[in-house]
């Protein structure tokens, strides 16, 4: 399908959105939330509500390539309901039934547009100039990295960007003024209490590692989880160093919930990931996402 051969754009994806709810009548969406810039934070839900698992992507502008991702896992889960086949020895249907599948694809689509050109940051930030850094990109639209913005060892955090010289809004790594300063941060925090959400996965790129445990709120599971996601990936069950060590989407809820939570490095290289990546990356990683679905 077109949409995986081109970079994802805020459009394309709420296009993409509305092609499968079309082509799927059991998929369905709502807004959780709007972007600093009002763009549309737009979350897909199959099978059972009343208890689910949730998945984010698009958290850091340069790893596009997880929104594409999440949208081949969708569509695959939807093929296989669709057409009442296993995926990958799963009974989706059944398995949805039992606990839900909630998909936030892209946390941070002005992100994605500053870093593609097409949009500018609304504040101020000192370094080098956009024109520059769009490359670099990660952060939102006011400067902000969404996965340093989360209420879990924020102060840690901040010391380890000033050590690092990392004091303003920029392209990257600048976890804001205070924890959940930001809308998407907001948004993802909302949905996490607005359901009952059993286990999260957080996709970012690249590395080809799964980070699994934050603090002393960890679930014991969580460690064989990741040994199991890992196995089946042939990923490497680690923790994560440097900037990456707190305030942290899966950080937070690992405090906030003490239920598991994991960070899915995907693929291996220079971010961006060429688009060339996701066919590898998804074959790599499918049946450890089915599997997701399960526990
Ligand atoms: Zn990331």
């Amino acid at each position: 399908m077109e949409f995986y051969r081109t970079p994802p754009t805020a459009g394309t994806v709420q296009q993409m959105i509305r092609t499968l709810k079309k082509r799927y009548p059991f998929l369905h969406s709502f807004t959780a939330g709007k972007s600093v810039q009002g763009r549309k934070l737009t979350a897909l839900t199959l099978g059972n509500l009343h208890d689910v698992n949730l998945m984010v992507g698009g958290v850091h502008a340069q790893e596009w390539i997880t929104t594409l991702l999440l949208f081949r896992l969708i569509e695959a889960l939807c093929k296989a309901i669709e057409k009442e086949r296993l995926f990958c020895q799963i009974n989706v249907s059944q398995t949805l039934l039992r606990r839900g599948l909630l998909v936030l694809p892209l946390l941070n689509p002005d992100g994605m547009e500053i870093a593609m050109g097409r949009a500018e940051p609304v504040r101020e930030y000192r370094g080098e100039p956009l024109e520059q850094c769009r490359r670099r990109w990660n952060a939102n639209a006011h400067g902000v990295d969404l996965n340093h913005n989360f209420d879990a060892g924020f102060a840690l955090c901040r010391a380890a960007e000033r050590r690092a010289g990392i004091c303003s809004p920029g392209p990257r790594q600048f976890g804001g003024l205070y924890p959940e300063s930001e809308p998407e941060t907001r948004a993802l925090v909302h949905l996490c209490r607005g359901f009952s959400v059993h286990s999260a996965y957080a996709f970012h790129a690249q590395g080809e590692e799964i980070y699994y445990r934050y603090g002393t709120n960890t679930p014991e599971i969580s460690y064989y989880m990741a040994q199991l996601l890992a196995h089946l990936s042939g990923y490497r069950a680690a923790d994560p160093t440097g900037l990456a060590s707190h305030a942290g989407f899966k950080d937070w809820f690992l405090e906030a919930f003490g239920r598991p939570a994991f960070t899915i490095e995907v693929g291996r290289g220079e971010n961006p990931l060429p688009l060339e990546d996701l066919d590898g990356i998804w074959d790599g990683l499918k049946e450890a996402l089915a599997t997701m679905t399960l526990l």
